[in-house]
């Protein structure tokens, strides 16, 4: 028996050990998603992408314009998925399109801003998931990019996080000149 042997015994124990405890959550997940309102629409357990499940046949837009994803709710904590025009914003008119339809998207009264806003709704609980943080969320998954003032190259750009990000600045990082450079939202 050499030091290796028993190095490499232990870790192919561990690794059963992690392979185990893996199927244990996807089990509970599973058992989790059954339970609720999602059964019929199948395929919920996926993330790969869930837009064929959330978004129906006979929308009268290509669902190349949307993301789709799982968002965690605020309110209970369930998985559920919600809907974002890419590069756009969801209350306008796509907004009522889409609560014609059957998605996660209805009327709803938004405590922020004071007035009724298309949006997002849970639909274990049906509390309104905030247009706020869904773009977010939105621009995390799907970027925008803006030209570098320093490169003159495309980089991702993203929403400053604080003050900065109600006035649309936002930051994009430059390899080349090794550090972040603000910028103005590209989409505006
Ligand atoms: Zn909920
Ligand atoms: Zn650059």
């Amino acid at each position: 028996m050499t030091e290796a042997d028993v190095d490499g015994w232990n870790r192919s124990e561990d690794v059963a050990h992690n392979q185990s405890l893996d199927r244990a959550v996807l089990t509970d997940g599973g058992e989790d998603v059954s339970g609720g309102s999602t059964a019929d629409r199948g395929g919920s357990n996926s993330d790969a992408s869930p837009s064929d499940a959330v978004l129906p046949d006979d929308l009268p837009a290509s669902k190349d314009k949307f993301l789709v994803w799982l968002t965690e709710c605020w309110q209970c904590g369930e998985r559920t998925p919600v809907v974002w025009p890419k590069g756009g914003h969801l209350d306008g008119p796509i907004g009522g399109v889409l609560a014609e339809h059957d998605t996660p998207v209805e009327r709803v009264y938004s405590k922020t801003m004071g007035k009724r806003v298309w949006g997002n709704v849970c639909q274990h609980c049906d509390s309104y998931q905030g247009n706020f943080f869904v773009q977010q969320e939105a621009v995390k998954l799907n970027p925008p990019s803006a030209e570098c003032p320093e490169c003159g190259e495309a980089h991702d750009w993203r929403p400053d996080q604080g003050m900065g990000g109600a006035f649309d600045q936002g930051w994009i990082t430059c390899p080349e000149y090794g550090g972040e450079i603000p910028v103005s939202d590209p989409r505006q």
